[in-house]
Parts: structure tokens; C-alpha cells; sequence
């Protein structure tokens, strides 16, 4: 999947519209378009990376933009006192769809633990 190619590189570029509510140099959050919360964010880097698997050791920085992009989101929607959860899936057993890395943000309502 090269950058052209990217749905979230499409929509961090804004050739493809989507409900943007974070955003800096290095990260775009919006909102996943089958919210499985009441809010559901989807925290990207603007560089593409196709999953965790090919991430080397100088993104350790741009991954953690992506935290801290949620922690600031938290505090802007209310919910860091009450909490949320943040996932990212790899690959086909951790059902990752779309292989642009991004962290799954979900808030407003009880989480179950473990995932089904
Ligand atoms: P994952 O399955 O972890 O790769 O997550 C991909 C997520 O992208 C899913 O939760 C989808 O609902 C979401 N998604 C797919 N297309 C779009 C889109 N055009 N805008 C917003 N979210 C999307």
C-alpha cells in the first residue's frame, strides 16, 4: 500500500473528507466513520506506516505523538478523569482493516474487558 493509495493518507492529506478533531504537523484524529462508542477517534500519523510491524526505532517519537494527541482529546471532550481506551490492531488476528497504523480512541460509555 503506497501513500497514494492510503485511505488515511488520503484523509490526512484532506483529499478525502472525514470529521477532523485533533490536529498538528505530525497527527490527524477523526472520527471513525463506525463509531463503536460514543466518541471513537482515529489518531494517525501523517507519515505512512503500514502496521507495528514497520515501525523502527526512530518513530518511537511519532508514536508518541499519537498518546499524546489522545491525552489532549481526553481533556478537550471531558472524559480524562472518567477515562476511555486506546488500541491499535496488527494484522489480520488483531483485526487491523485499514494499514495505516492508528490508535482506536473510545470514550463516553463502559468498556467490557477483555475484547470478545
Ligand atoms: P482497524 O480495523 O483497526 O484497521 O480500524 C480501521 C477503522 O477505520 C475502522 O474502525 C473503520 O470503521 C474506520 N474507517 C474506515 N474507513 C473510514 C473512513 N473513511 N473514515 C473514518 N473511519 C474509517
Amino acid at each position: 500500500m503506497s501513500e497514494s493509495t492510503c485511505l488515511f493518507c488520503k484523509i490526512a492529506r484532506g483529499d478525502i473528507p472525514a470529521e477532523i478533531i485533533f490536529e498538528n504537523n505530525d497527527v490527524v484524529a477523526f472520527r471513525d466513520i463506525d463509531a463503536k462508542a460514543p466518541t471513537h477517534a482515529l489518531i494517525i500519523p501523517r507519515q505512512h506506516i503500514s502496521t507495528i510491524n514497520d515501525l523502527s526505532d526512530g518513530d518511537a517519537g511519532r508514536v508518541g505523538q499519537l498518546f499524546l494527541a489522545a491525552r489532549d482529546i481526553a481533556v478537550d471532550i471531558g472524559v480524562a478523569e472518567s477515562g476511555y481506551r486506546v488500541v491499535m490492531n496488527c494484522n489480520e488476528d488483531g483485526g487491523q482493516s485499514v494499514f495505516h497504523i492508528h490508535l482506536h480512541m473510545l470514550a463516553g460509555r463502559q468498556l467490557d474487558w477483555p475484547p470478545g
